[in-house]
């Protein structure tokens, strides 16, 4: 991760000028709930050690330029309630910024022309939600540049909107939610219905172990959309608008009666095991009992690879070894799957010799770049 120092300097060659302020906003890991927040259901997530930071600069205009340090170029659009989208694949990145400065704009936002420049180290498209705090750190500096504040959850809500409507990613909520309103030192437990948050602090002596499989999702849009489709059928089966609302044996009674197929059946079941288990979670957390926490992981991963299958060889190899070696109390995927990252409870004493064993023992069966992050609970976004 480039230093303040070398963001600094960068936003000084690329606008010839000094930033005013700056603003940062983390990306997250989803310790349990998994695929449940588009089925207004419970997640429980923690903002990671991992950020995007933006510095920025007013300007007497209309006009926004961003640049990356990770990418090459300036982008520059003008305010608009309809700013065209990048032509060239290569600005694509920058759809994130012009989605979210359009979204404050229908919103009502009188947004001011600025400059921004920015760098991040959450890794892309692993699924610690590099967009989602870019997003989350897009509408704090469009915000700071307008001299204008809104809540966690409305930046959540906004960076959400931004990416379902204008950048095009059907994702739910869980991923702008944590990187605008994480509490440092603590996992939080979620509800997408109603977005309320309640906090608890990780067990003591335990640690977040996040590995890279270094395997990318690729064109998975249609296998994501075929297991949102089942979820849908099956809340309709049962009557209700989303599977938040349904019980095992309610799922049990539709495949009885024939009301819902087999294979939309084993999609709706993991994920209202996973709400359970995701509550559960929560309880163990807040009786401080970590081998609860990880039995709870274990079977969580279990089901997203028998019934939700969003697994792949690769997470469930880097599931299996992390299981098998000494102080690791549960491991899981994280995010959507098919590919990034898992994450692990492992015991603080345990971690030293965890990282380069997990490593050296996955790459023996798959020769992708590792990365392993042991990580605590960051602060979600703010000022610099
Ligand atoms: P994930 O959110 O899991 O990391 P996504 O595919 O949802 O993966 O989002 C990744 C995209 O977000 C990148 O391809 C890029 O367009 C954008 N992005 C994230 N961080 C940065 C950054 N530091 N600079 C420029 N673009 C970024
Ligand atoms: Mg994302």
């Amino acid at each position: 991760m480039p230093t303040a120092a070398e963001l600094r300097a960068f936003f000084q060659t690329t606008y010839g000028t000094t930033p005013e302020q700056g603003v940062r906003a983390p990306g997250r890991v989803n310790l349990i709930g998994e695929h449940t927040d588009y089925n207004d259901g419970f997640c429980l997530p923690m903002a990671i050690e991992r950020e995007v930071k933006v510095l920025l600069r007013r300007r007497p205009d209309q006009t926004v330029r961003v640049a990356s340090m990770e990418q090459a170029g300036v982008v520059t659009f003008a305010l608009s309630a309809a700013i065209p989208k990048a032509t060239d694949k290569a600005q694509h990145w920058a759809d994130y910024v012009k989605g979210c400065a359009q979204v404050l704009i229908e919103a009502g936002v009188p947004l001011v022309g600025c400059d921004l420049a920015l760098t991040g180290d959450v890794p892309l498209g692993s699924g610690l939600s590099s967009s989602a705090a870019l997003e989350v750190a897009a509408i704090h500096a469009l915000l700071a540049a307008a001299g204008q504040t809104k809540t966690g959850a409305e930046i959540a809500v906004l960076g959400q909107r931004a990416e379902n409507r204008y950048v095009g990613t059907n994702c739910g909520i869980l991923d702008q939610l944590s990187s605008a309103c994480g509490v440092l030192g603590q996992a939080m437990l979620m509800d997408c219905r109603t977005l309320a948050l309640t906090p608890a602090p990780l067990p003591a002596g335990v640690s977040v172990v996040i590995a890279d499989t270094g395997k990318r999702r690729g064109l998975v849009d249609s296998a994501y959309n075929e297991r949102r489709a089942g979820c849908e059928a099956g809340a309709k089966a049962l009557g209700v608008s989303h599977l938040r609302d349904v019980t095992l044996h309610g799922l049990w009674t539709a495949h009885q009666e024939g009301r819902l197929a087999p294979l939309a059946r084993q999609r709706c079941e993991h994920v209202v095991a996973e709400n359970g288990r995701t509550q559960a979670a929560f309880a163990a957390l807040r009786a401080g009992d970590a081998v609860a926490f990880g039995a709870l992981m274990d079977q969580s991963h279990a089901d997203l690879r028998d019934k939700f299958e969003v697994t792949c060889p690769e997470l469930d190899t880097m599931v299996a070894i992390a299981r098998s070696l000494p102080g690791c109390l549960g491991s899981r995927m994280t995010g959507a799957g098919f590919g990034g990252c898992t994450v692990s409870l492992v015991r603080d004493e345990a971690v030293a010799a965890f990282v380069p064993a997990l490593t050296a023992a996955y790459q023996a069966r798959f020769p992708l770049p590792v990365a392993v992050y042991v990580t605590r609970a960051a602060a979600g976004a703010g000022a610099l």
